[in-house]
C-alpha cells in the first residue's frame, strides 16, 4: 500500500474545487500543496462535474494512500430576484422598489421574488439586502404577495442577485428541492460530509439527518442570526461546523463577526466537533500571487484559536493561483504552530473533562506523552469517536489514528492534528503495540528509541469501548 508522510501541520486545510481545478493535474497539485478536505460547491456546476472531481479525489486518495475528506455544500434556501427586462436597473437611494410574485421581467419600480412563502414572513421595518449587501431595501408594507420598500442603499440591481433576510426567521426548509436531488448524488458518490447552508434552528439539523442517515457526517453552516440564536442546539446535534463569514457578514454586521468567529470556535472545540474557518480567508489571491499582510494574519487568527480548519473558496474554485493559495495558507498554519505563544494559547483555552473513560484515557494519554516525550498518540478508534475526543485535547504531537473503517478515516481528515490511517483492527494486546509501532515507522512518526502512547478499547475491536493506555517504544 501506498504511504505518504504525514504534514506536520496540525490544522487542515480546505479547498473548494471549481473551473479553475477540474483536472487530475490541477487538483493532484491542490493535494501536494496541502489540501485535506476537498469541498464541492452544489451551487456552482453540474452532477457530472462533481462527481468527476469526486472520481479525480479519490484517484490521488488510492495513489498516495492518505484518506482525503470530500465535503458536498449544499446551496440551501439562497433566495434570489428574478431578472429584469434590461438585465440591470439603477436605484436610487430613497426611492420606492416592489417585490412581488408577479412572473413579468422587472424594471426601475418592481421585480420578482419568486418565494411565496417569504412574503407572508416579511415585517414592515425589516431590511432585504441585496447582491451580498449592496444594496440595502427596508420595507414599508407588505403582503402576502407583495412587499413595498424604500432603497436606503446601493445603486444598481441585476438578475437573479440573492436576498438575504437577516431580522426575519425564515419559514423555509434548509433543503429545497434542489438540495434534496443534490444531496442524493452526493450520497451516491460516497461525500463524507454534507454541508447545509443557512441553517437557522436544531430541528434543521434534524430534517437533513433524517435524510442522510449514517451515510454522511453533518456539517452546519453558520450564517444567519437565527443560527447564532441557536448555537448550542444546533452544534449539540451536528457533526461539525462551519464560520461561513461570507454570509454572515452580510446578515450581521462585519464588526460582530469576529467575535462569533472565535465563539463557534470555542464551543466546537468544548463539543470536540470539527470547526472550519471560512470565506475570504486569502480573497485577493483570485488574481493575486501573493496575500495582503491582512489576510496573513486572518488565517493565522483562525490556527491561534485552534480552529481545525481554514478554508478556500473561489480563490482555488476560479482563482488564477490556486496552488499558491494553498501553499501560503499552509506556510501560515505551520509557522503559527512553531510560535511558543500558539501552543501557549492552546493550553489556555483547555477544555474541561467530561467524566467519560474516553476523556479520562485521552486526557493522560496527552499528559504521558508530554512526560516522556513521546513522539505520536495512536488511537485505536472504529466510529472515530475516541479520536475526536483525543483531538479535542489540541495535543502536541501528531495524532495516529488507526481504524478499520475507510469513512472513518475520511472523517477525521479534517479534524485537527489527525492523521488516520485504515488499516485491520488488532485482536490482542501484542498486535496493538506491533501494528502501532511499525505504523508509525512507516510514516515516519517515529524511530527506534522514541515512544508511543497508544490508548484502544478492550475487548479490541468493539466501538465506544476505550479503556487502555499504553506505552511502547519503538524498538528495531
Ligand atoms: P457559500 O458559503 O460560499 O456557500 O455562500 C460560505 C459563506 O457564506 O461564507
Ligand atoms: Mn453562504
Amino acid at each position: 500500500m501506498p504511504h505518504t508522510k504525514p504534514r506536520a501541520r496540525q490544522s487542515k486545510i480546505v479547498a473548494t474545487l471549481g473551473p479553475a481545478t477540474s483536472t487530475y493535474p490541477e487538483i493532484r497539485a491542490l493535494f501536494d500543496a496541502g489540501v485535506d478536505m476537498f469541498r464541492l460547491n452544489f451551487s456552482h456546476g453540474t452532477h457530472d462535474d462533481h462527481r468527476a472531481r469526486y472520481a479525480i479525489v479519490r484517484q490521488i486518495e488510492k495513489e498516495t494512500g492518505r484518506p482525503i475528506a470530500v465535503l458536498a455544500d449544499l446551496q440551501g434556501p439562497k433566495l434570489r430576484v428574478g431578472v429584469f427586462a434590461k438585465g440591470a436597473i439603477d436605484l436610487v437611494e430613497g426611492q420606492s422598489f416592489r417585490l412581488d410574485l408577479d412572473l413579468a421581467e422587472g424594471d426601475e419600480k418592481r421585480v420578482h421574488l419568486p418565494h411565496p412563502e417569504i412574503f407572508a414572513a416579511l415585517k414592515v421595518g425589516s431590511a432585504l439586502l441585496c447582491d451580498d449587501g449592496k444594496v440595502r431595501l427596508r420595507i414599508t408594507k407588505c403582503g402576502k404577495d407583495f412587499a413595498e420598500t424604500i432603497v436606503e442603499a446601493g445603486t444598481k440591481l441585476s438578475n437573479r442577485k440573492g436576498v438575504n433576510v437577516p431580522d426575519v426567521v425564515l419559514p423555509l426548509s434548509p433543503l429545497t428541492k434542489k438540495d434534496r436531488a443534490d444531496l442524493v448524488v452526493a450520497l451516491d458518490m460516497g461525500a463524507d460530509w454534507i454541508a447545509l447552508s443557512f441553517v437557522q434552528r436544531a430541528e434543521d439539523i434534524k430534517e437533513a439527518q433524517a435524510l442522510i442517515g449514517d451515510k454522511a457526517a453533518l456539517m452546519a453552516k453558520l450564517e444567519k442570526p437565527a443560527a447564532i440564536d441557536n448555537l448550542l442546539s444546533i452544534l449539540d446535534l451536528a457533526d461539525g461546523a462551519m464560520v461561513a463569514r461570507g454570509d454572515l457578514g452580510v446578515e450581521m454586521p462585519p464588526e460582530e463577526v469576529p467575535a462569533i468567529q472565535k465563539r463557534i470556535v470555542r464551543e466546537c472545540r468544548r463539543l470536540g466537533k470539527p470547526v472550519i474557518v471560512a470565506t475570504q480567508m486569502l480573497e485577493s489571491m483570485i488574481s493575486s500571487p501573493t496575500p495582503t499582510r491582512a489576510e496573513a494574519s486572518d488565517v493565522a487568527t483562525a490556527v491561534y484559536d485552534g480552529a481545525d480548519a481554514t478554508m478556500l473558496s473561489a480563490e482555488t474554485a476560479s482563482g488564477q493561483y490556486p496552488v499558491e493559495a494553498v501553499t501560503i495558507m499552509s506556510r501560515i498554519a505551520a509557522q503559527t504552530q512553531s510560535d511558543p505563544a500558539y501552543r501557549a494559547g492552546l493550553e489556555a483555552q483547555r477544555q474541561m473533562l467530561e467524566h467519560t473513560t474516553a476523556d479520562a484515557i485521552t486526557a493522560a494519554a496527552k499528559l504521558v506523552a508530554n512526560t516522556i516525550d513521546a513522539v505520536a498518540i495512536v488511537t485505536y478508534t472504529t466510529c472515530g469517536s475516541t479520536t475526536l475526543r483525543a483531538a479535542r485535547e489540541r495535543p502536541h504531537v501528531p495524532l495516529l489514528c488507526l481504524t478499520s473503517k475507510m469513512e472513518t478515516a475520511r472523517r477525521l481528515a479534517i479534524s485537527f492534528g489527525v492523521h488516520a490511517v485504515h488499516t485491520a483492527d488488532a485482536h490482542d494486546f501484542t498486535e496493538m503495540v506491533e501494528k502501532a509501532a511499525s505504523i508509525a515507522k512507516k510514516y515516519g512518526l517515529a524511530q527506534k528509541g522514541q515512544h508511543l502512547v497508544i490508548t484502544a478499547g478492550v475487548p479490541f475491536g468493539t466501538p465506544g469501548h476505550t479503556n487502555v493506555l499504553r506505552i511502547v517504544t519503538i524498538g528495531e
